[in-house]
């Protein structure tokens, strides 16, 4: 059984934790929080043991009790998911290293500053048989577009990919983001840097993007066109797409306008906090042209990279190849389902 600690537990520290919770071959050791917010209440109450990360006595006083501090939870830990806020993981290595415990950091860091990257569908058995200690998981847009670019990069040869980012301007919980009613190109420089960072688990793919930020908070939305080695008509890229155990392909039928509706369905289907794990491709919007493929698929940025923590983490101290463990993953959580 492996150990685990969570440092952070926000948006994605907290579903990274439950997913844990649920593999048979996971524990959770514990999670820290600087913050003894509402999030860290939640937390003791989900039966988390909660280390405080600098002053503990603001725990106390909100009636959290602290089970020890970051270094504790280190220490009880086989392997570390840092979800901190951007920035902050890097700076947290060095009580990793110090301890000797390998750790995931999240999208958020420096990609040269962890070194190594991380998607499931893309570099899994390479992380595996690889000698990295400290390990990127991408982040959402990335993992949104290197599960869709791998399949169809081993099935029919990618030549070049463009992509146009429309990305929500904040989470739902985010209430100081924006803009709120403003349609900005973000980046204002052509290509986005989106792109770059596929190429940190897709390093041979040739891949331009374009990001422009919404005032919504649900869902991304990605406008994707990729240019294939050969004619392929838009029934096999559909076959490809709907192989892919982290695809959900949205039918005709379901009648789903956006991600107000999609949100609804995952909710209405059970899903806890509403998340939607898989991409979700619009069956309806593959359309081919030669060798250009078009579609639109949607990515829920709080939870999209959770099942991919959970791989990493086997990828790093596990024992499970790819296959193995994204099934175990996707089985525990009822991704697929
Ligand atoms: P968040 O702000 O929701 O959560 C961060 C948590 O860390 C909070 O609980 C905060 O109190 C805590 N924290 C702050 N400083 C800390 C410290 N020094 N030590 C321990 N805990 C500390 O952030 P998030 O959205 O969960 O993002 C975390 C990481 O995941 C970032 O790298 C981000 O880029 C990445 N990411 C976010 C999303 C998303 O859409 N939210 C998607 C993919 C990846």
């Amino acid at each position: 059984m492996l150990r685990v600690g969570v440092n952070g537990y926000g948006t994605i520290g907290k579903r990274v934790a439950d997913a844990l919770a649920a593999q048979p071959d996971m524990k959770v050791a514990g999670v820290a929080k600087r913050t003894p917010n509402f999030e860290a209440t939640a937390a003791h109450r989900a039966g988390y043991a909660v280390h405080a990360v600098g002053d503990a006595a603001p725990f106390a006083e909100a009636d959290i009790p602290v089970a020890g501090d970051l270094d504790d939870l280190v220490a009880v830990s086989d392997v570390v998911v840092d979800c901190t806020p951007a920035g902050v993981g890097a700076r947290n290595r060095e009580v990793y290293e110090a301890h000797d415990t390998p750790a995931l950091y999240q999208g958020g860091e420096d990609a040269e500053a962890v070194g190594a990257s991380f998607n499931a569908r893309a570099n899994y058995d390479e992380i595996a048989r690889g000698d990295a200690e400290h390990v990127r998981v991408v982040s959402c847009n990335t993992t949104g577009l290197s599960r869709v670019l791998t399949p169809l990069a081993e099935a029919y040869g990618v030549e070049k990919t463009r992509a146009t980012l429309v990305r929500r301007g904040g989470d739902p919980g985010q209430s100081d983001r924006g803009p709120i009613n403003d349609i900005l190109p973000d980046p204002v420089t052509v290509p986005s840097h989106h792109g770059p960072d596929v190429n940190t688990v897709l390093p041979d793919l040739d891949i331009d993007t374009m990001g422009v930020t919404v005032p919504a908070t649900l869902m991304h939305l990605h406008s994707v066109n990729v240019t294939l080695e050969s004619d392929v008509d838009a029934e096999a890229i559909r076959e490809t797409l709907a192989d892919e155990s982290r695809i959900f392909m949205v039918p005709e039928h379901a009648r789903v306008a956006g991600p107000g509706h999609l949100k609804e369905l995952a909710k209405d289907a059970g899903r806890p906090r509403g998340d939607l794990w898989e991409n979700c491709v619009w069956e309806e919007s593959i359309a081919t042209e030669g060798r250009d493929l078009y579609f639109f698929q949607a990515i829920h940025q709080e939870s999209d990279v959770v099942p991919e923590n959970v791989d990493a983490i086997r990828a790093l101290v596990g024992d499970a190849d790819a296959a193995e463990s994204v099934v175990r993953t996707n089985r525990a959580l009822g991704v697929g389902r």
